[in-house]
């Protein structure tokens, strides 16, 4: 299966796609999480990402393309799931052009559709380990001691992107650039629409259901 999954930051993108890649064996390939891997690297590609990450906007197209062509080259017989990526129309069609040359077309796009005051919530309560990048949530998907990684022991934080400034950028930004790219998955009818303003459990039930019957 070679799957991307569409939304809005805080629409639970990396929870669910990370519930498909355990229940069916996929790569996860998350956007955010190459582009922070590669902010840590104090390259000047790794410094040029940073700004963009902290201020929320979004990476040039060109760089972002170019970081997604490596990776998913080396996981595209196995299948995959994306996480962030394609954001913008540019992208998609890049996407295509990339799995039509390595004949592995996409199987289906997820789109995530989340209500405006459930996204604020959501953002309220983000904590984010540090070292492994793991999610969590301080009401919705607390770690077992208050405040510490489940897997690491490290001080939880928040991602500066995560503060309401910038979430507001991020959020603008995303409705701005998001239409043509549903209209485009829709016209080629690769986009299932989903209700994702429910728990973690209920949306994940109705992708886990969805996907066992496209896998049939
Ligand atoms: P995320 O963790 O998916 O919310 O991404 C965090 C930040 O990384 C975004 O706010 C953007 O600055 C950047 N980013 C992630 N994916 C993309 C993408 N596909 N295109 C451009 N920028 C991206």
């Amino acid at each position: 299966m070679r799957l991307a999954l569409l939304g809005p930051p805080g629409a639970g993108k990396g929870t669910q796609a990370a519930r498909i890649c355990e229940a069916f064996g996929l790569p996860h390939l998350s956007s955010g999480d190459l582009l922070r891997a590669e902010k840590l690297k104090n390259t000047p590609s790794g410094k040029r990402i940073r700004d963009y990450i902290d201020s929320g906007r979004f990476v040039p197209d060109d760089l972002m393309i170019s970081i997604m062509r490596s990776k998913l080259v080396s996981v595209v017989r196995q299948g995959f799931v994306l996480d962030g990526f394609p954001r913008t129309l540019s992208q998609a069609e890049s996407l295509t052009e990339m799995l039509a040359s390595l004949e592995s077309p996409l199987t289906g796009v997820i789109n995530l559709a989340v209500a405006p005051e459930v996204l604020t919530r959501r953002f309220e309560g983000r904590r984010v380990c540090p070292v492994c990048l793991s999610v969590y949530h301080v009401d919705l998907m607390p770690p077992q001691r208050e405040g510490i990684c489940d897997h690491d022991g490290a001080a939880l934080v928040i991602r500066p992107d995560d503060m309401p400034a910038v979430v507001r950028t991020r959020i603008e930004t995303y409705h701005y650039t998001i239409s043509p790219l549903l209209e485009y998955y829709r016209k080629a009818r690769l986009l299932w629409d989903v209700d994702a303003s429910g728990s973690v459990e209920t949306v994940w039930s109705a992708i886990e259901a969805h996907l066992l019957e496209i896998g049939r």
